[in-house]
Formats: structure tokens, sequence, C-alpha cells
């Protein structure tokens, strides 16, 4: 058992490579478990103390209506069930409608908002995301270069 932890995010914005990457840190998975469906990934990791469940709403469609779509039941039952949700954003990219109706639909649960790909260079206009955020830690990291995961993890382990 572990806290309820959805990546949530748009297609490729990073969410299977932080799944990785944590796994990977830690080094501490208890068990794998293959979700009902196909396209979500369960993982247990424990982050300074922390159970986290992991869970990889890898399913989430890219259509024209994606966040209708993830109302697709289990992305929805992710997020429903959801301790915690580490909301990845493509700093490297302006914040898309998806984006925006990704946050909007997170702001009840508790969050960590990562600014992902700061190895490239930023076109996330950070004044039009604060419109969107209230009290929620950000945090700027790149996943692929192993950056910013520490401060990430220091955060989980304060938020429980
Ligand atoms: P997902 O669709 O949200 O699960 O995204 P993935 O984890 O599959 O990553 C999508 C693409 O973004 C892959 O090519 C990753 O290697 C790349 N990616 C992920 N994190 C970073 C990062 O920090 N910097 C860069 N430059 N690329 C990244
Ligand atoms: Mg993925």
């Amino acid at each position: 058992e572990g806290l309820n932890t959805a990546i949530i995010g748009r297609p490729n914005v990073g969410k299977s490579s932080l799944l990785n990457q944590l796994l990977k840190e830690e080094k501490a998975i208890v068990t794998e478990v293959a979700g009902t469906t196909r396209d979500v990934v369960e993982e247990y990791v424990n982050v300074r103390g922390v159970p986290l469940k992991l869970i990889d709403t890898a399913g989430i469609r890219e259509t024209e209506d994606t966040v209708e779509k993830i109302g697709v039941e289990k992305s929805r039952k992710a997020l429903s069930e959801a301790d915690l949700v580490l909301l990845v954003l493509n700093q490297s990219e302006p914040l898309t409608k998806e984006d925006k109706q990704l946050l909007e639909m997170t702001k009840e649960t508790k969050r960590i908002i990562l600014l992902n790909k700061t190895d490239l260079p930023p076109r996330l206009d950070l004044k039009e995301l604060s419109d969107f955020l209230y009290e929620d830690p950000k945090f700027e990291v790149s996943v692929t270069n192993n950056e910013g995961l520490e401060q990430l993890e220091e955060a989980i382990s304060e938020l429980f």
C-alpha cells in the first residue's frame, strides 16, 4: 500500500520518464501491479520514508477533446482517488488548452507542479501559469538529466 500519487499531464511531457526516474533513484520498489487496464502503470516506491503508489496515467488519449476523454474511467478514477497529484508541464512549450484544463481539474487535490525539460529553452509563460496556481509547490526539473528531483522528493516528504 502507499499514498495514491497520480502522475498527470498531457502526452509527451515526461510522465513515464518521471516514474522511471523516481523508481531508479529510490531502488525501493516493493512490487509492481499491472493495472486492470493495460495502459495505467502502477509502481510502488518509497520516497524518503513516504510510501507512494505511483500511477502513470499513460492512457490519456491525444485528441482534440482529450480532457473530456480524461473522463475515461480509469484516469478520472486515478485522479479522484489521488492523495497527491504530480502535474507535469513541459516548460519548453507554451501552456496549452489541455494543460489549463488539467490545472483546473486538479485544483482540489493536493498537488505538486513540475516544470519539466529545463534543459531546453523556456517557452512557458510563468505569469500565465500563476493564474492557475494557488499555494502549490512548483519545481523546475529536467527528468532525463535527473535535475531537480531531490527537491521534489524533499517536498513530498514534507507534505506527508
Ligand atoms: P509521457 O508521454 O508524458 O509519459 O512522456 P515520456 O516520459 O514518454 O517522454 C516523452 C519524451 O520527452 C521522451 O522522448 C523523453 O525522453 C522526453 N523527455 C522527458 N523528460 C525530458 C527532459 O527533462 N528533457 C528533455 N529534453 N526531454 C525529456
Ligand atoms: Mg507515458
